[in-house]
């Protein structure tokens, strides 16, 4: 009798035992979905969960909810568990590493660009990487394929393609002309000389591009990648500055100067020569090679003042700027951002914005500035616009103001977004498709 009671009770404890194990796990199952419900909300409230670009999608039919996707992302909350099933949250944010579609023990993620309501252009290009215009290649992000190690990789195999086919007799100062100096203008660059050709590295800004870009204490996530004339970089978890510095150091010690500031405006072709015209000068090539990527250049105000030099379209170093009176333009977050840690280094900042409020802006972003504007760090001038800049003061327009309004001034700082690259490459005659969610990285 009482080895009974005692099996009975054995059973009772595992069933209560169990019991409690599917009540924990149906409880951490609703609060997870819970959490992710709420952050898509905010997404949806924010404009962050419609992709822009690469993004990941999520066949509900083969997912378990492992969450190992949700694990692996470097960006976090792009992806989420909603009633055991991997979800998109900020869509928009997604850079493509592609962990994701790694990380998935049941290969139910495939990485696509754009969707059914929201092409994305992008450029033909052949498998050796030229576009319809023959003598014109592309590499890095502008082909599609995000990741600084995707662009090393293109920008040297473009250049390993492109160079046998250096066949025309014409007279050109250059074999080829490099266009942008983010990760893929350097790798080319670098092969380039590796092959010993005659070329020129043109960028708008200065060398690193994108990355260049990255807030100072960003983790960048990348992969070991080959670069030309330098071998194997190990590198899996870095810093903006510790990538600049090795292809600084790299570019240095081979003797290759990229002409940085200057802007390629037009490309244009003349029987077997492509002409380039930039803001500083104009070169003849046998061939171009476009690294320029997504983003664009930045979009400017068409203003009188405008190219003085005290306009900028990014700050670098905050910390070096102190006690200046600081004019900055634009509303988003990058605009916001930059407001703020102007603000932090004592410096005298007005914030001029043309819309009557804030939006899309990052929550905590949103938070900050209202309380920087309340606390008078910041002087938020909404429905503004710069009319004029001028050697110590700039002139503003403000709405249901009669007189413009005229500030005193050291520096501009203008966020005022980019312009995309397909005009320009529609001008050079390159033919664009827009993709509406065709899979970049699946599962055959
Ligand atoms: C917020 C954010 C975070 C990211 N994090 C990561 C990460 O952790 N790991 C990772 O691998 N990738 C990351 N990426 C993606 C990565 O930065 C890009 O995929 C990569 O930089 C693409 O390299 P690229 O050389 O093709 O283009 P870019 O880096 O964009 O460089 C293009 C260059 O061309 C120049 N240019 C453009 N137009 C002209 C013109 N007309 N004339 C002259 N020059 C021109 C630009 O000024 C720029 O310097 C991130 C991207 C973003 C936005």
């Amino acid at each position: 009798m009482e080895v009974i009671i005692e099996n009975i009770a054995a059973y009772l404890i595992v069933i209560a035992f169990i019991a409690l194990l599917f009540y924990y796990y149906i409880h951490q199952h609703k609060k997870k979905t819970q959490s992710t419900k709420k952050k898509i909300a905010k997404a949806k409230e924010l404009g962050f969960h419609e992709p822009v670009s690469l993004h990941p999608v999520v066949n509900h039919d083969i997912c378990i909810g492992s969450g190992a996707c949700v694990a692996a992302c470097p960006e976090k909350d792009i992806l989420g568990l909603v009633n055991g099933k991997s979800t998109t949250i900020n869509a928009s944010r997604c850079v493509g590493h592609g962990a994701c579609f790694h990380a998935c023990p049941v290969q139910a993620i495939s990485l696509c660009i754009g969707t059914e309501k929201r092409g994305v252009e992008l450029p033909h290009i052949s498998e050796e990487f030229e576009t319809t215009i023959p003598g014109i290649f592309i590499a890095g992000e502008l082909g599609g394929m995000g990741l600084i190690k995707n662009a090393v990789e293109q920008g040297k195999q473009a250049m390993n393609y492109l160079a046998p086919k250096l066949k025309s007799k014409s007279n050109t100062n250059y074999d080829v002309v490099i266009v942008g100096a983010g990760p893929a203008g350097i790798s080319a660059s670098l092969e380039a000389t590796k092959q010993k050709l005659k070329f020129v590295t043109l960028e708008q800004d200065t060398l690193g591009g994108t990355v260049s870009n990255f807030p100072r204490a960003k983790i960048v996530m990348t992969s070991p990648m080959e670069l030309p004339l330098h071998g194997k970089v190990k590198l899996t978890e870095t810093s903006k500055s510790e990538l600049l510095e090795l292809w600084n150091e790299v570019l240095s010690k081979n003797n290759i100067i990229i002409n940085e500031l200057e802007k390629v405006e037009k490309i244009e072709k003349q029987g077997d020569l492509i002409i380039v015209q930039t803001t500083k000068n104009h070169y003849t090539t046998k061939s171009v090679l476009l690294a320029i990527g997504r983003r664009g250049s930045p979009r400017k105000l068409d203003v009188p003042g405008e190219q003085k030099e005290k306009v900028y379209y990014r700050l670098l170093e905050p910390e070096l700027i102190h006690n200046q009176k600081v004019l900055v333009v634009g509303g988003g977050d990058s605009a916001i951002e930059n407001a703020l840690l102007l603000a932090d280094e004592n410096n005298k900042v007005t914030l001029s914005y043309r819309n009557e409020s804030f939006s899309r802006l990052k929550p905590k972003n949103l938070e900050r500035i209202n309380n920087y504007s309340k606390n008078g760090k910041v002087k938020v001038i909404l429905n503004s616009e710069v009319i004029e800049i001028f050697d110590n003061s700039v002139m503003l327009k403000v709405s249901n103001e009669n007189n413009p309004l005229v500030l005193e001034n050291d520096l501009v700082y203008i966020f005022a977004g980019g312009i995309l690259p397909t005009k320009f490459l529609e001008e050079i005659g390159i033919r664009i498709t827009k993709k509406f969610g065709e899979a970049v990285l699946k599962h055959s």
